[in-house]
């Protein structure tokens, strides 16, 4: 008997002893075909030509609708405009009284020029380094699917969300977000959603830190034109047209420089300063035989700039350039406000700035920050995105919304020739995400959201 009891107890320590060794290897074999699994979605969503100007919408929507099928969560297609859907997807929390948490990303990406990469933009083809090179890649296909990735773990695991967690794909941020974002923003839908913190995209960091943004620059774009009389191309004399365009093109390429040096001198990050570019130059008197008429000085010429403000600029002082020092009428140049192709402000309706807090007011902020190391990664300071995003029409409304794609040591390539991300970053994402997403989810500081929400 006691040897039967022995024999039994060692037959059963051998075979959980080989059962857990097994089962290692097993879950290793199996996390790596998990991993693949993982790549072969990303992949899938790359492939699907979601590139403006004709983005295939269907097709995303059938792969994202049924990724929440995958995932047993309800996905809802919404559209504004007709042709241009949004896809809400709900992972129901146990406390739906608090605010919600919006996880947003974008499905349609920018063209590519096919022959100019190393491989097909729509292949989302993985080299033999890892790299997996695709347009949309790094703008935003990855967070999209990360986001995704990271609620599949977490649901794996068990865990249950305390807030309700919505997960939005929207189109058209390419091109403006009007029909996607914007319309969705100011929508019925959107206010049901009692959304308390969103994420958007950020930019690849070339170091090991990752990148925040807590606001961006506002585009202007600027036409000044000058006029003047016009005269033999063989006269020297004051205020032609061109003369004195050219004087203020002179004056605006010294600020631009004087913002640019903020840069090079390590002072200030991109998103900082004012940066200015000429977008076009249009002066001449056409002439069908030679292109333009040589002998005759023209009596307009016109300049486009494209200007973007951080919200933390002097605004006002800026406009007093452009109109005294730019566009001076003295020197028969025209200036309006109207002349602004595009004038996004740097104020929010009720006239603050459009500014995430970044400090103890914010506690969304110091989640994330807390969310990122507790998943072995780094974050770099906060920072203001050089250029626009859907993010901002959460933020006029108030919101927090911080901007962020988890690729660190990932030189920028969005909307560049050979877009990619290393599986790695990708893999290391949704760890991020995990980590982010539990942390959101989960967070009740006062017990009843009322108070924390006022905070916000
Ligand atoms: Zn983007």
């Amino acid at each position: 008997m006691k040897f039967k009891i022995l024999l039994i107890a060692f037959l059963l320590s051998t075979l959980t002893s080989s059962s857990s060794s097994s089962s290692s290897s097993s879950s290793s074999s199996q996390s790596s075909s998990e991993e693949s699994n993982i790549i072969s979605r990303f992949q899938q969503y790359l492939q699907i030509k979601t590139d403006q100007p004709t983005p295939n919408y269907t097709q995303s929507t059938i792969f994202l609708t049924n990724q929440a099928k995958s995932l047993s969560l309800q996905s809802q297609t919404i559209e504004f405009v007709s042709g241009k859907p949004l896809i809400l997807i709900k992972w129901e929390g146990t406390n739906p009284e608090l605010s919600s948490i919006m996880l947003y990303s974008h499905t349609d990406v920018v063209p590519a020029e096919h022959d100019k990469w190393v491989h097909h933009p729509f292949e989302a083809h993985l080299d033999s380094d890892g790299r997996i090179y695709a347009r949309g890649s790094q703008d935003m296909k990855c967070v999209g699917l990360q986001y995704l990735e990271a609620v599949r773990r977490l649901k794996g695991w068990g865990f249950q969300p305390k807030r309700n967690v919505y997960v939005l794909f929207a189109p058209d941020e390419e091109i403006g977000g009007h029909d996607g974002a914007e319309k969705f923003s100011l929508s019925e839908v959107f206010r049901g959603l009692n959304v308390g913190i969103v994420l958007d995209e950020g930019l690849a960091s070339p170091d090991e830190h990752y990148r925040a943004f807590y606001a961006e620059r506002s585009p202007w774009w600027l036409v000044i034109k000058a006029v003047g009389a016009p005269g033999h191309g063989s006269k020297l004399y004051d205020n032609s047209a061109m003369e004195n365009l050219l004087k203020s093109i002179e004056i605006i390429r010294r600020y631009r420089a004087s913002q640019f040096d903020l840069i090079k001198a390590g002072l200030k990050a991109d998103g900082d300063v004012v940066s200015i570019n000429m977008a076009f130059l249009k002066a001449g008197t056409p002439s069908p035989t030679t292109g333009y008429v040589m002998n005759l000085q023209p009596s307009e010429a016109e300049a486009g700039f494209d200007i973007r403000v951080p919200p933390t600029a002097d605004t006002e002082s800026l406009e007093r350039r452009i109109a005294e020092e730019w566009a001076p009428s003295w020197r028969n140049m025209s200036f309006r406000l109207g002349q602004f192709q595009q004038k996004v402000s740097v104020y929010d309706a009720s006239g603050k700035p459009v500014i995430t807090k970044t400090d103890s007011s914010n506690p969304w902020w110091a989640l994330l920050e807390n969310a990122v190391q507790e998943a072995g990664g780094k974050l770099g300071k906060p920072e203001i995105f050089p250029a626009s995003t859907d993010a901002r029409y959460f933020r006029n409304l108030g919101l927090p919304a911080i901007g962020f794609s988890p690729m660190a040591n990932t030189p920028i390539l969005l909307h560049d020739h050979n877009e990619y991300l290393h599986k790695d970053e990708y893999l290391k994402g949704i760890k991020i995400y995990e980590s982010i997403i539990k942390a959101y989810a989960s967070f009740d500081e006062h017990g009843s959201d009322g108070r924390s929400k006022d905070e916000l």
